[in-house]
């Protein structure tokens, strides 16, 4: 099987300098042998925004952000960065509600930074995912359920959001989800998406430490159509070696 079309999204976090900009070259130079068909995007902090758009220029990958504004334009908000200013610097995607920015008891701003970044026509990248308590309570299904309802509420362009199932108990842990819970926890998110007839087309990916070890029985899951990925992304080799291996 090969990997067209799967997603590689790469989340940098609060990592990287100028100089790391450089470790983008040879994943540049592999993304454009074969005409490699999977997709990569990487979301670097702000900071670096601009440089790896330079840099991924003439290449298929894509630049996103890591959090915008629920304001899409510009206003007096200290600290913020809108939609519009992603845009701006040639960022094409937003990383929306990942559980290391997810305002505890505020899924209604969630809600609103996706409608502002819609506004200003970038794709979404939406992360929701059950806590280790949840799990254990056997709440996995209730909070996938609010986070999903909640945060697509009265949207359109649905084409121009992607889910990331993101287990908040496995980012960062080195430990991922049996096989089955998250087959299972896949399928309920898509059946979930398909309350509105307009999600039934979204793309769902999976988050949270994937690696170069389990990426081959990952890519065995069929109803999962990429990956989200933070501390390998990083390192350019164990990048391009997930992505090799991710070819069964
Ligand atoms: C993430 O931050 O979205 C993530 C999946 O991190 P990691 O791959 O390091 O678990």
């Amino acid at each position: 099987m090969t990997n067209n079309n799967i997603y590689f999204i790469a989340n940098w976090k609060m990592f990287g300098s100028l100089k790391s900009v450089n470790s983008l070259n040879k994943v540049v130079s592999y993304s454009k042998k074969n005409k490699y068909k999977a997709k990569i995007i990487y979301c670097p902090p702000y900071t670096l925004l601009k440089s790896f758009v330079d840099r991924t220029k003439n290449s298929n990958i894509q630049i996103g952000a890591q959090d915008c504004h629920i304001q899409p334009k510009y206003g007096p908000f200290t600290g913020a960065i809108s939609p519009k200013m992603i845009k701006d610097l040639g960022g094409k995607f937003v990383i929306i509600g990942h559980s290391e920015t997810r305002d505890e008891n505020d899924n209604n701003k969630i809600n609103l930074k996706i409608k502002s970044a819609l506004e200003e026509n970038l794709d979404v990248i939406l992360c929701v995912g059950e806590k280790l308590t949840d799990k254990k309570n056997n709440k996995t299904k209730s909070v996938l359920k609010k986070q999903l309802l909640e945060g697509l509420k009265n949207l359109n362009k649905l084409n121009k959001i992607i889910i990331a199932y993101e287990p908040v108990w496995s980012i960062g842990t080195g430990i991922i989800p049996k096989e089955n819970d998250l087959i299972k926890n896949i399928k309920f998110i898509r059946d979930t998406l398909k309350w509105s007839k307009k999600f039934t087309k979204s793309k769902v990916l999976y988050g949270g430490s994937v690696n170069p070890k389990n990426i081959k029985n990952l890519m065995r899951i069929d109803n999962i159509d990429g990956f989200l990925i933070g501390g390998a992304s990083t390192n350019e080799k164990i990048f391009i070696d997930i992505m090799k291996k991710s070819i069964i």
